[in-house]
């Protein structure tokens, strides 16, 4: 569905993303992890369009999107949650989902929309309730019901259980897996280990801006040096 090829991304003298050849399968769920800093949440921004590669190609669903701007990608089909919320906190729930859909509904089967929403995002009892008022979960899950209120095909997650019980990790490892058996292909940047294991069919290993390594949760967590990069880091999560 995604291909970056030779993808390269330099800040200055800072080479942040470095010759990335990363190829995600339609219908999967992939998990992008790395230690702070290896450049996956730049490696969102580049296939979103937030920020053009310094070199390299990226393709999705058939075309070369690398020069294609933002809101051209989101039209196609590519949705992100970042890492961090961008809700209206002054607005109820309810409120901020109906900005979300409106551009897709009207009238009627927008209410009915949003209930179904909710409810699938766990907030049927929030429905009501400022948004900045929410818990961090409850947060975190507006802003996924806010991207998948485009209706995507591919859904970038950055670090979606950032701040959240176990309970609510589980919970939104649940969300994923729903959502992905109604045909979303999911790339989630993730630190928590649980969460990857849950749900992820492949995982890549970003280090210093590299694919480091890549293959499935057991493969990652039985290989050496994918565990010598995570020690001595002041590791967050
Ligand atoms: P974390 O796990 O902490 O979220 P990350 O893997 O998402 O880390 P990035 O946010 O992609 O890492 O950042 C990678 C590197 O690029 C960091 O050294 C960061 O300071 C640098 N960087 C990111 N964006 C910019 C920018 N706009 N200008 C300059 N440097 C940047
Ligand atoms: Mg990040």
């Amino acid at each position: 569905l995604l291909q970056t090829s030779g993808l390269n991304k330099h800040f200055g003298g800072l080479h942040v993303t470095n010759d990335v050849n990363f190829d995600l399968q339609p219908g999967e769920i992939h998990c992008l992890i790395g230690p702070n800093g290896a450049g996956k949440s730049t490696l969102f921004r580049l296939i979103l369009g937030e920020h053009l590669p310094s070199s390299g190609t990226i393709h999705y669903d058939g075309t070369d999107i690398t020069t294609a701007k933002p809101f051209q990608r989101i039209r196609k089909g590519i949705s992100v949650k970042f890492q961090v919320p961008g809700i209206f906190k002054a607005l109820k729930v309810r409120q901020n989902l109906e900005i979300a859909l409106q551009h897709h509904l009207e009238g009627h089967s927008l209410g009915e929309e949003i209930d179904r929403l909710l409810e699938f995002l766990n907030l049927t009892d929030a429905a009501d309730q400022l948004a900045g008022n929410l818990s961090h979960g409850q947060k975190q899950w507006l802003e996924i019901g806010m991207a998948i209120s485009l209706k995507p095909k591919l859904l970038l997650l950055d670090e979606p259980t950032a701040g959240m019980t176990p309970d609510e990790t589980f919970a939104t490892g649940e969300m994923v897996q729903r959502l992905n058996a109604d045909g979303v292909t999911v790339l989630a940047v993730e630190h928590d280990m649980a969460f990857v294991r849950q749900i992820a069919q492949r995982v890549t290993v970003l280090h210093f801006g590299r694919i480091f390594a890549q293959g499935t949760i057991d493969d990652i967590v039985a290989d050496e040096r994918v565990a010598a990069i995570y020690l001595g880091e002041g590791h967050h999560d």
